[in-house]
C-alpha cells in the first residue's frame, strides 16, 4: 500500500506581515476547517522541535491553534483565557522566529475556553508549561509575539550564540528578515517545546 503523503505548509518568519494580523474568528466548522487543522498538524509534526503551531504561522488568519503536549494533540478553535493567575518567568522561542530565546513572564495557571474542530465547547485549566504554550499561541491570534512580551532588553540568538538587543531584533522587520532563507526545512532543529 502506497504510504499516504502529508501536506505541510511553510512556517512564516519573523517579517511577515501576515504574522502581525488579528485573525478572524472561525465561525463554520464544516468544509475546509478539518483539513485546515489538519494541515497545521501535519506542519508542526513536520518540526520536530515544535510543541505548537497558531494559523496565522501559515499564513491562515483565522483563530486556530493546534498544540502538541506529551505525545498528545489539542486542536483549539476561537480560543480565550477566561482567567489567569500567578506569574512566572520562563525562556520562550517561537518557530517563527528560529532560533531566538528570550525570557517572557505570563501567568502561571489559565482556564481557556475554546472549540472542538466540530464546535464543541471545550474548557481546560493548566498550569506550567501548557499555560505558558497557550498564553504564546493565542497571542499569535492577535499578532502578538514573545519579543514584545519580553522583560529583559536582551534576546539570544542559539545559532550565533550572539546576543541581540530585543530593539535591534524588532529592527530587523523594516529590514525585512526573513529568517533562512533556504527554507524552514534547513532550520536547526532544537528539542526545546517552541511554538
Ligand atoms: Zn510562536
Amino acid at each position: 500500500m502506497k504510504p499516504r503523503s502529508l501536506k505541510t505548509a511553510d512556517i512564516l518568519p519573523f517579517g511577515d506581515t501576515r504574522l502581525r494580523a488579528v485573525c478572524k474568528p472561525i465561525t463554520v466548522f464544516h468544509g475546509g476547517l478539518g483539513s485546515k487543522i489538519d494541515l497545521i498538524k501535519n506542519t508542526l509534526a513536520a518540526h520536530g522541535g515544535g510543541a505548537a503551531l497558531a494559523a496565522p504561522q501559515i499564513g491562515f488568519l483565522r483563530r486556530v491553534v493546534v498544540i502538541k503536549y506529551l505525545g498528545e494533540y489539542h486542536e483549539l478553535v476561537n480560543p480565550v483565557i477566561e482567567a489567569a493567575s500567578g506569574a512566572v518567568e520562563g525562556f520562550e522561542g517561537c518557530l517563527s522566529l528560529p532560533g531566538f530565546l528570550g525570557n517572557v513572564t505570563r501567568a502561571e495557571t489559565v482556564r481557556v475556553t475554546f472549540q472542538n474542530r466540530h464546535g464543541d465547547v471545550v474548557t481546560l485549566e493548566r498550569s506550567g508549561d501548557m499555560a505558558r504554550c497557550f498564553q504564546h499561541e493565542i497571542d499569535h491570534l492577535d499578532g502578538v509575539l514573545f519579543i514584545d512580551r519580553m522583560t529583559e532588553e536582551r534576546v539570544f540568538n542559539e545559532r550565533t550564540n550572539e546576543i541581540l538587543r530585543v530593539s535591534d531584533l524588532r529592527g530587523l522587520t523594516e529590514a525585512r528578515y526573513v529568517g533562512e532563507a533556504e527554507g524552514p526545512g534547513k532550520w536547526t532543529s532544537t528539542t526545546r517545546p517552541w511554538g
